[in-house]
């Protein structure tokens, strides 16, 4: 009776110290992609780890978020393994699967679409004493068109070259972080900045509320109607000036744009992949809250602007709901 008690007692000390320990090894980690802690995806990131790591009892998942260089980095970065998903902008996803622009030649295969979020705008931030009205003003000006991680980067080439304007001659472009642009431009260090973003946001709002009055950057709608035609990712849109008290324009800025869309592997296991799609969808309207720039969201355009094919696991809750055949 006495050796049948210890045994029971030593099964039970076992279970106590070992149960935990196999309990937690079985967190998995998963880390999100995100950009520049003043834009929206750094925000969006939040937002989808929040709702995922409210149940992490259940899925055993914790996801954390990472401040990156943007879109460019994120996919990068998911591909060689080093992210398990990203915010990435929907003309990156489309050039990255297909092989074209900055993965010319070498096509991403196992990139997946997991759902797309919010739309974003190529806003062109100028210093109102630099007299930038339209596109074709910003020749011979000091420009930040993005760093090389960034998205918008190529954004900024491709209108450029639709102006006529050749980035590397006839004006002066910088390769700096978004989160640096408001400052650099406040402090007389640049004339115009691009950045391809969802509004309202931080980065804008800082540059707006400093000494140096700014305006937005009207891009023409005879160009907008070229890059339309030329790429399949751009639609027409415009800058919400509203959401910018202080700005120079008094009417919303007609540019074009992409969506967010949210990234993954096809590497990254089916469950993690749904448990985070399934959260997010569920939980829709609290998820709509957590950023102005989500109020033009619906379930249903949260599945348009994917161009690389929807990770399975996405996939089986949209059907499970009937968003997807
Ligand atoms: N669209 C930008 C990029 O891809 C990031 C915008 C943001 O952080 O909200 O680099």
């Amino acid at each position: 009776m006495k050796r049948f008690l210890m045994m029971t007692l030593a099964s039970l000390v076992a279970l106590v110290l070992v149960v935990p320990q196999a309990m937690a090894a079985r967190t998995r980690y998963v880390t999100i992609g995100t950009g520049g802690v003043t834009g929206v995806y750094y925000p969006t990131g939040g937002a989808i780890a929040k709702m995922v790591n409210k149940k992490r009892k259940q899925y055993h998942l914790r996801a954390t978020v990472e401040s990156t260089g943007g879109s460019v980095f994120n996919v990068n970065a998911i591909m060689a393994g080093d992210l398990e998903f990203g915010v990435v902008q929907s003309d990156r996803q489309y050039q990255a699967y297909h092989g074209t622009a900055d993965w010319e030649g070498k096509p991403q295969k196992k990139l997946r679409a997991v759902f797309s979020i919010h739309p974003e705008s190529v806003t062109i931030v100028a210093a109102a004493d630099k007299n930038i009205k339209t596109v074709y003003d910003l020749k011979g000006k000091i420009v930040n068109i993005g760093n090389p991680g960034s998205g918008q980067r190529g954004n900024a080439i491709d209108l450029l070259q639709a102006a006529g304007i050749d980035y590397k001659k006839d004006l002066k472009a910088e390769g700096l972080k978004a989160a640096e642009s408001a400052s650099m431009l406040q402090d007389g260090r640049i004339d115009a900045f691009f950045y391809t973003v969802g509004h309202p946001n931080g980065s804008v709002k800082e540059a707006v509320a400093g000494a140096r009055k700014v305006n937005f950057v009207e891009v023409p709608k005879a160009i907008v109607d070229k890059l339309v035609a030329k790429f399949p990712y751009y639609a027409p849109s415009f800058i919400p000036v509203d959401q910018y008290p202080g700005v120079m324009n008094k009417k919303n800025v007609e540019t074009f744009g992409v969506k967010a869309t949210f990234c993954t592997s096809a590497d990254v296991p089916d469950d993690i992949v749904y448990a985070i799609t399934k959260e997010v969808f569920e939980n829709f309207d609290e998820f709509k809250k957590l950023h102005p720039a989500y109020a033009v969201l619906t379930k249903e355009s949260m599945l348009q602007g994917l161009s690389a094919p929807v990770h399975p696991g996405a996939l089986k809750y949209y059907k499970e709901v009937g968003l997807m055949k």
